[in-house]
This record gives C-alpha cells, sequence and structure tokens, in this order.
C-alpha cells in the first residue's frame, strides 16, 4: 500500500492512543504509566532494541533498516503533562484532577509510535532509527537528563530531530528556521533588603515598596535602552511580594521574573546588567538587592544541514505554500535544547490548527495533525537514512 494512504488509514488508532494518554497524564520524571504504555507498543510493534528508565523514565527504542549500514537518527517526543484543571469539555478529558496534557505532548508521543508503527513495519532505509520519548520537558530537563545517563553514546545517534505543535499555525502545515527557533528561559529573585517601620512614619523606614518600584522601572532600560532593538530580550518582572497591613511599611520586598534571549552574549549581559541595575538602583535607596540568577534552558539551536533536510521533508508532504521556512524565532523555551547542543538536529513545528493556546486550561491537541506529524517522520527517516 501506498505510504501516505497506510498512514491515513491508520491515524484514527493512533488517535486513540493519543486520547487514552490524554486521560491520564503524569507530571515530570512521575510517567511511569505512560513509559509503560510507550514501550508496550513499541514492543508490540517489532522494535529492535528497548530500553526503559534512562533519564529515569525515559523510552528509547531502535528500529535497523534492511538497506545496509548507514547512520543513526535519533526522533524525540516528550511524555510529560502539566499541572493544569483541564477545562476543555472534550469527551477524553484528564481523568487526573488538577494535571493536563495541555502542551500537547500525548499528541507528540502518539504521532512518533504512529511513526514507528510504519517505520518498524517497512524498513525501508538503511542505518538505524533511535525513537526517544523523554520524561520532564516541563521544568525538569529530562532531556538533558537522558543525555547524562549516556543517550547519545549508548544509541551512537549522530543526528537528532524534534517536533511541537502549535496552536494557530493551520492543520497541515510547518513551521522552521535556522539558528535560534526557541529561547533560552532563565529566572530571577531579587529581595530588597529595607527597613520596617509605621506606615506613618516613613523617615524611620527604608522603604523596600519604593525601591522595589524603582527596580521594576530600571530594569526596563535594559531591554529598552541597552540592548540592540533588531536582537530579542525580554526581562519580565513576573511577581512582587511585600508587606500585607495598610499601615506597615515592610522590611523586605521579593521580585521575581524571567529573563528571554536567543544568543548566548545577550544572555551573560542581561544577567550581568540585572544585578548591577537591582543593587545600584537599591543602594541609592540605602536599601540592599539580593539578586539570584538562575539559567533554565538554553535557546534551541537549530543546524544549518539538517534545517535544510526538516524544510524539504516537510515541503515534500504538504507542498511549499504550507511551510514557513526563515520563521520568526518564538520565546518560549524547549529542553531539546540541550540535544541540539549534544548532536547537529532541528527542531519543527507543526500546525494545531484553530485551538486554544499552549498552557491553557481549554486546549486540546488536534487529532487532525496526526497524519502530517506521522508523515514527517516517517519522511524524514527515509529521506536521512535515504540508500
Ligand atoms: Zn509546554
Ligand atoms: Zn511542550
Amino acid at each position: 500500500m501506498h505510504m501516505k494512504n497506510r498512514i491515513v488509514d491508520g491515524q484514527f488508532e493512533v488517535a486513540d492512543w493519543r486520547r487514552h494518554l490524554h486521560q491520564n497524564p503524569e507530571l515530570l520524571y512521575d510517567v511511569h504509566n505512560t513509559a509503560r504504555f510507550v514501550a508496550e507498543k513499541l514492543s508490540a510493534f517489532g522494535c529492535d532494541m528497548i530500553e526503559t528508565g534512562i533519564g529515569k523514565t525515559g523510552v528509547v527504542a531502535v528500529i535497523k533498516g534492511t538497506l545496509g549500514d548507514g547512520p543513526v537518527v535519533g526522533l524525540r517526543a516528550d511524555m510529560d503533562a502539566l499541572p493544569i484543571v483541564e477545562s476543555s469539555g472534550k469527551p477524553w478529558t484528564s481523568k487526573m484532577i488538577g494535571r493536563s496534557h495541555s502542551c500537547g505532548h500525548d499528541g507528540h508521543m502518539a504521532m512518533l509510535l504512529g511513526a514507528a508503527r510504519y517505520l518498524a513495519e517497512t524498513r525501508n532505509f538503511r542505518g538505524s532509527v533511535v525513537l526517544i520519548f523523554q520524561p520532564a520537558e516541563e521544568g525538569g530537563a529530562g532531556a538533558l537528563a537522558m543525555i547524562e545517563d549516556g543517550l547519545m553514546e549508548k544509541f551512537m545517534i549522530e543526528q537528532v530531530y524534534g517536533m511541537h505543535n502549535e496552536p494557530k499555525l493551520p492543520i497541515g502545515h510547518f513551521a522552521i528556521r535556522k539558528g535560534a527557533i526557541l529561547a533560552a528561559a532563565d529566572t530571577f529573585k531579587i529581595t530588597i533588603q529595607g527597613r520596617g517601620s509605621h506606615a506613618g512614619l516613613p523617615h524611620l523606614s527604608i522603604d523596600p515598596v519604593v525601591v522595589a518600584s524603582h527596580v521594576v522601572v530600571a530594569l526596563q532600560s535594559i531591554v529598552s535602552r541597552e540592548t540592540d532593538p533588531l536582537q530579542a530580550v525580554v526581562i519580565t518582572i513576573a511577581s512582587i511580594n511585600g508587606g500585607d497591613a495598610n499601615n506597615v511599611i515592610p522590611s523586605t520586598v521579593r521580585l521575581t521574573g524571567t529573563v528571554r534571549t536567543l544568543r548566548t552574549d545577550l544572555r551573560d549581559f542581561a544577567e550581568q546588567r540585572l544585578g548591577e541595575v537591582a543593587r545600584s538602583i537599591a543602594n541609592a535607596h540605602g536599601a540592599k538587592a539580593d539578586v539570584s540568577y538562575n539559567r533554565g534552558y538554553p535557546a534551541t539551536v537549530n543546524h544549518g544541514n539538517e534545517t535544510d533536510l526538516a524544510a524539504q521533508v516537510a515541503t515534500s508532504i504538504v507542498g511549499p505554500a504550507a511551510v514557513s521556512i526563515g520563521v520568526d524565532p518564538r520565546m518560549a523555551a524547549e529542553d531539546f535544547s540541550y540535544m541540539l547542543e549534544a548532536r547537529p538536529g532541528a527542531f519543527i513545528i507543526i500546525g494545531n490548527g484553530d485551538t486554544a493556546g499552549l498552557h491553557n486550561s481549554d486546549y486540546d491537541f488536534n487529532d487532525d495533525a496526526i497524519p502530517y506529524g506521522i508523515s514527517y517522520w516517517v519522511a524524514l527517516a527515509e529521506t536521512a537514512l535515504a540508500a
């Protein structure tokens, strides 16, 4: 049977897997039932080598081609859900209170499983495909845990590819770019130490609320006045906490937020200036600022040749009009970035159609994307590993 027909015919069963995974979401590394489901499917498809427990709860399987020796290509999906109460109203709504697949990792798993079934059956390529199912994408750096557990060396992976769905991008569309496609995401905490007093006697205080207000305003000029306007940097102060009475000046105020960048030099610069500005402003008011800056996921940087290959493969499936090449980067972050630091590869965005946004309680992965996602994985493997 023609590849396309076979994938289209199989999509309803894949959608059933997706809905099963959707109803049973698990968080971070605690994806035991999900990993078991994935490993059982891979085993039923006849994959050559299935290993569980890589990077705590990651699952890896190998499919060898029948056209001779060749390179090893890794294809990656993520398995974890989010601590969000789902309100999609779908019949397959999460059965786990307070958890849902609001980032569509259920769809990512289902599409990679669909591709695995096809590739294990046909094996129309040389070398090997390594299927990577990782835990803890949502803040736990599961990709890094798998790499540190020897993923790349053990399976001799030479190139690695990832995919994420995106709401509002139409079904059957893909988007990709060379270089940074997603941002580095860091977090910070600033504690302003002042001196508390009676609210009617401000001269006896060093008011950390006023100091924090100056710090919030001053931090805005790092992006607007100190960095190249054509280079993306985000500094967001997302929370301010201090005081709880209307007649007391508190002694401390805490600010937290995030810094997003696409380039390493700007990441270093933002970290340095955030600390300098906060401390200097606090000093100017006789207060003190303690700044702790935590580096999160690095930017997801696509490699040149692999991005060309991914774009060519996507174009072969949906035609040039449905593949946006050279799109603007997104300021979200992904721990697939660690895999692209370890091996050359590319991360592509697949359309989820007109749905609620990622991490929104109304979000649900769109099953209409399934045949496109499976076709992309299959064609990518068969093209990268063509005889
Ligand atoms: Zn997410
Ligand atoms: Zn995600």
